[in-house]
């Protein structure tokens, strides 16, 4: 059925989650650092906001949980926001078909990133971001706070040392692309930011309202502009694109929505114009995306019509 009405988004929502309930293989955590891989892969819970800032929710909706690499899309709408298409020069648009942390692509390519949203792209665009605003990870937070109104949002600093310890590759993908001058930031200065960004505790309801620009074409939740519309239909164009790791094809034939996965299990989704989505569970596949996460937007759009094509 298509959906006509936005009162029916939480009968959608209880069904999605009863169905998920009963879906056993759930995926797997990630375990390269011990708080992501202590969470439970049963956890699950969906958030979708209107562009009034209406939100709806399912389970575990309003649980923080670690954001990762949803923080990129932020970051990117940020920095794009400041610098315009001065930043394409720094970072291409184009899928990677590579793990997110590859670093093969940027020998052949001098150094310029595939796109926004593998680590080296978001290295690239955070160390933009830091330059033009002295704090990245601050100016990312205060964002976060101010469009889901909730000033609790936070840095789990304990995840981000944690990250830290284990970030070798980012750290080489860093230095790697200093070599190329593609970094403005002494390299552990952008480390530091980037651990920090990636560690953002937000819940589906927060990660829901805070998308909500992307929806409103480009407008943010006090009525003020962030990007033009044009902007906002590129943002949506490259998580569409290269959203969801090295699986961005199969989650545009399963969803069809613009997305952004990170390992802590969360996806945020947008249909312009319409709402936005966030769902959350830890479990995941091989690729590195929520498991039941992608399922419970699957069904979402196969249960509502909705989606960009
Ligand atoms: N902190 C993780 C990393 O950079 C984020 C990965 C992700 O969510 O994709 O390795």
């Amino acid at each position: 059925a298509i959906m006509t009405s936005p009162q029916t988004y939480q009968p959608v929502l209880d069904r999605i989650a009863a169905e998920i309930e009963k879906t056993p293989g759930r995926g797997r955590p990630a375990d390269y650092i011990p708080a992501l891989a202590a969470c439970d892969p049963r956890r699950f819970g969906m958030a979708v906001a209107e562009p009034d800032g209406t939100v709806y929710g399912v389970g575990d909706w309003r649980q923080p949980f670690s954001a990762q690499s949803i923080t990129k899309v932020f970051t990117l709408a940020l920095d794009l926001a400041r610098e315009g298409d001065a930043l394409w020069e720094h970072v291409g648009r184009e899928p990677s078909g590579n793990p997110f942390n590859s670093l093969v692509q940027l020998e052949y390519e001098n150094g310029i990133p595939r796109n926004p949203f593998i680590n080296a792209g978001a290295l690239v665009v955070t160390d933009r971001l830091h330059t033009q605003t002295e704090d990245a990870a601050g100016t990312l937070l205060d964002f976060l706070r101010a469009e889901s109104g909730n000033d609790r949002l936070a840095i789990n600093e304990s995840v981000a040392a944690s990250e830290s310890a284990h970030g070798d590759r980012n750290a080489a993908l860093g230095h790697f692309m200093a070599a190329y001058n593609n970094i403005d930031n002494p390299v552990p200065v952008l480390l530091d930011q980037y651990f920090r960004q990636c560690s953002v505790e937000a819940s589906c309801a927060d990660l829901a309202l805070a998308t909500g620009f992307l929806a409103r074409h480009g407008i943010r939740a006090d009525g003020t502009r962030l990007l033009s519309r044009s902007q906002a239909k590129q943002v949506n164009a490259i998580m569409l694109t290269c959203g969801t790791y090295d699986a961005a094809g199969d989650f545009a034939y399963r969803v069809g929505l613009p997305g952004k996965s990170g390992v802590g299990g969360g996806i945020i989704a947008v249909v312009p114009g319409h709402c936005t989505l966030c769902v959350w569970s830890p479990g995941l596949d091989e690729r590195g995306n929520s498991v039941s996460g992608v399922a419970a937007l699957d069904r979402f759009t196969t249960l509502t019509g909705l989606s960009v094509f």
